[in-house]
């Protein structure tokens, strides 16, 4: 395994953590007490520290030249927002 290829392997092993926390969060809530143990826990938190997991290893792929500099395209990230938007309208959802 190179290098690369090592990324490529902790970026699909941060995404899943990603998706985990993302998980924790709708089925658990915000934040709130494990009920064994009662030790507080922030999902939010997690969530967010995951998320600057994955950007973090996106970041060492494109320090080390495997993507472009800039690969964060905001016009892109807007859109995507925007459609997810018109679909939680379209399907009635309501806001947090
Ligand atoms: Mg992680």
């Amino acid at each position: 395994m190179n290098r690369f290829e090592y990324l490529l392997n902790k970026l699909q092993e941060e995404s899943g953590e990603l998706t985990t926390a993302a998980a924790k969060v709708n089925a658990f809530g915000r934040e709130g007490q494990d009920p064994s143990t009662g030790i507080y826990y922030d999902n939010v938190e997690r969530l967010i520290k995951e998320a600057n997991d994955v950007i973090g290893i996106l970041q060492m792929l494109a320090d080390e030249g495997f993507l472009p500099d800039g690969f964060i395209r905001w016009n892109e990230v807007y859109d995507k927002a925007n459609k997810v938007n018109r679909y939680i309208r379209y399907h009635g959802m309501n806001n947090v």
